[in-house]
């Protein structure tokens, strides 16, 4: 939603973990206390709160994320991959059709090739990232 790049880890391997993040310069977040960095470059930072909402304030508290505006919704909420604008006539027949009259603009995942429309959906999210940033 926030437009960062993000990975979910699902292995159990904390140095294959702690390699990737130094790989791609990742920033390791997590609730796990026994994981600890190995070396200097290492950024692992402990999540104390336990409701994703709190997290975020948490995250932002800890300036570890901030709001940009230009990179809100700008990835795929499935793939994390940044959406590419699709011309207008690409999304007939690919979304609903009073979704199709109603907008303008519409953005497409290059992976899943799921279509994203400024609609009711981000407007509500957009009010719900408001209210986390205050
Ligand atoms: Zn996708």
């Amino acid at each position: 939603m926030l437009g960062y790049d993000t990975i979910y880890y699902r292995g159990e391997n904390a140095y294959s973990l702690i390699k990737m993040a130094r790989e791609e310069s990742r920033v390791i977040l997590t609730r796990n206390t026994k994981l600890l960095p190995k070396s200097p470059e290492d950024r692992i930072i402990r999540i104390i709160e336990n409701k994703p909402s709190h997290q975020v304030r948490e995250l932002i508290q800890k300036k570890i994320i901030s709001l940009k505006e230009e990179d809100l919704f700008t990835r795929c909420l499935l793939c994390n991959l940044l959406l590419n604008e699709i011309p207008r006539e690409e999304a007939e027949g690919k979304v609903p059709d009073f979704i199709f009259c109603q907008q303008r603009e519409f953005f497409q995942c290059p992976q899943c090739l799921r279509i994203y429309w400024k609609g009711s959906h981000q407007d509500h999210m957009q009010k719900k990232v408001e209210e986390l940033f205050g």
